[in-house]
């Protein structure tokens, strides 16, 4: 095992391979709070990449129900069970061990291969809530009665589990993005990384008895587009860019300025030591316990800061641009009332007011004599 660093756990950490970084990391953030379980996401992925044969269990994006819902069946409560304690220091710090480090003798991470009957449900427990109805709903933050959407694809972590896993080297992360794929003409099918990843977003294929995995639309990344699942988003819950490390976070990069600036997107089970490359700005209804499991020491924090985002010019400014664009964004700016995105090359590529322009019209309209009324 190497030591590498982890700044999500504010350590180092073992892994099998060195620390190597991508010129540069693919990343979002998604507003959980703006989520409606469309599903919109998961179609879009589902025609574009999964429709084939030996696919039909394989959703790379999925949104589920939490705390009730989980594709496959049980995999984040499965996981952090087998792990035990999961203890975050006062400054920050985890004090528990990783998936990497919690390694049985002889492997090189725990983990854990879904059976077939656990693909079986994809949207199981949708919209379950966890608490009482039956005392009607309290309006008072966090709710007594809550449950929220997560949408889910692979998170191109920074220490894949599943490359980690693989007897093969058959997956490697590119280095001009930072993407995790499967060399198929490698893959012999063992499905180590399968069991490796903590997130169970690799797949294996019984037609073609290899592996599979979300790609991250690489091919439209190379053209500076978003990936199809967030291009497709009817929440405009999304934002696509770069993800620089937390030392050189630059202030008019959107994702730099949600994750590392603002610290307003945290990530999901990042005591798992995978470091992965989504991030969520937590649901602000839902208990701290429960955030705290989910995203990390820092979700509270995130959540608050969230419930005031309004009053911060910046803050509103950005999340107008969340879906504003099939563009993705490098860089960012707020004037006044308006939000302006550029792309990879300069080039401005979206400008969104922040208010919305509201017009009243007048009851008695002389000129066309007609009269507005209002329909229930
Ligand atoms: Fe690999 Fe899973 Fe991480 Fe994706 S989420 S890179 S499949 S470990
Ligand atoms: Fe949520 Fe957007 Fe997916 Fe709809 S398309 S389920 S709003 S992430």
């Amino acid at each position: 095992m190497a030591r590498v660093f982890n700044w999500q756990l504010g350590r180092e950490m073992d892994y099998p391979y060195e620390e190597h970084r991508p010129e540069r990391q693919w990343a979002g953030v998604f507003d959980i709070n703006k989520c409606i379980a469309c599903q919109t996401c998961t179609i879009a992925c589902k025609t574009t990449w999964t429709s084939g044969a030996g696919q039909e269990h394989m959703f790379w994006n999925n949104v589920e129900t939490k705390p009730y819902g989980f594709f496959p069946m049980g995999y984040d409560v499965r996981i952090l069970h087998a792990l035990g304690p999961q203890a975050w220091n006062a400054d920050g710090t985890y004090a528990g061990q990783t998936i990497f480090e919690a390694a049985p003798s002889g492997e090189r991470l725990l983990g854990w291969r879904p059976e077939d009957e656990d693909y079986a449900h994809p949207n199981l427990g949708e919209d379950e809530i966890k608490g009482r109805i039956d005392r009607g709903l309290a309006l008072a933050i966090p709710h007594e009665n809550w449950m929220f959407y997560l949408a889910r694809t692979c998170n191109h972590c920074t220490y894949p589990g599943c490359l980690a896993a693989c007897p093969r080297q058959s997956i490697y992360k590119r280095p001009e993005d930072g993407v995790v794929l499967v060399d198929q003409s490698r893959c012999r099918g063992y499905q180590e990384c399968v069991r490796g990843c903590p997130y169970k977003k690799v797949f294996f294929n019984p037609h073609s008895g290899v592996s599979e995995k979300c790609i991250g639309c690489y091919p439209r990344i190379e053209e500076g587009q978003v990936s199809a699942c967030f291009a497709a988003c009817i929440g405009k819950i999304r934002i696509q860019g770069w993800l620089s490390r937390p030392e050189a976070a630059r202030e008019d990069n959107p994702i730099d300025y949600l994750v590392h600036i603002r610290k307003l997107g945290v990530p999901f089970m990042p005591q798992l030591g995978l470091e992965p490359n989504l991030y969520y700005v937590p649901p602000i209804h839902v208990p701290d316990f429960f955030l705290r499991q989910m995203f990390g020491p820092n979700a509270a924090a995130a959540a608050e800061t969230y419930r005031h985002a309004r009053e911060d010019p910046t803050l509103r400014g950005l999340f107008c641009l969340f879906g504003s664009t099939d563009r993705v964004l490098s860089r960012f700016q707020v004037t006044g009332d308006t939000a302006i995105g550029w792309d990879d090359s300069g080039t401005e590529v979206i400008r969104v007011p922040v208010t919305e322009p509201t017009i009243i019209r007048p009851r008695e309209e002389p000129l066309y004599q007609i009269r507005r009324v209002n329909t229930p």
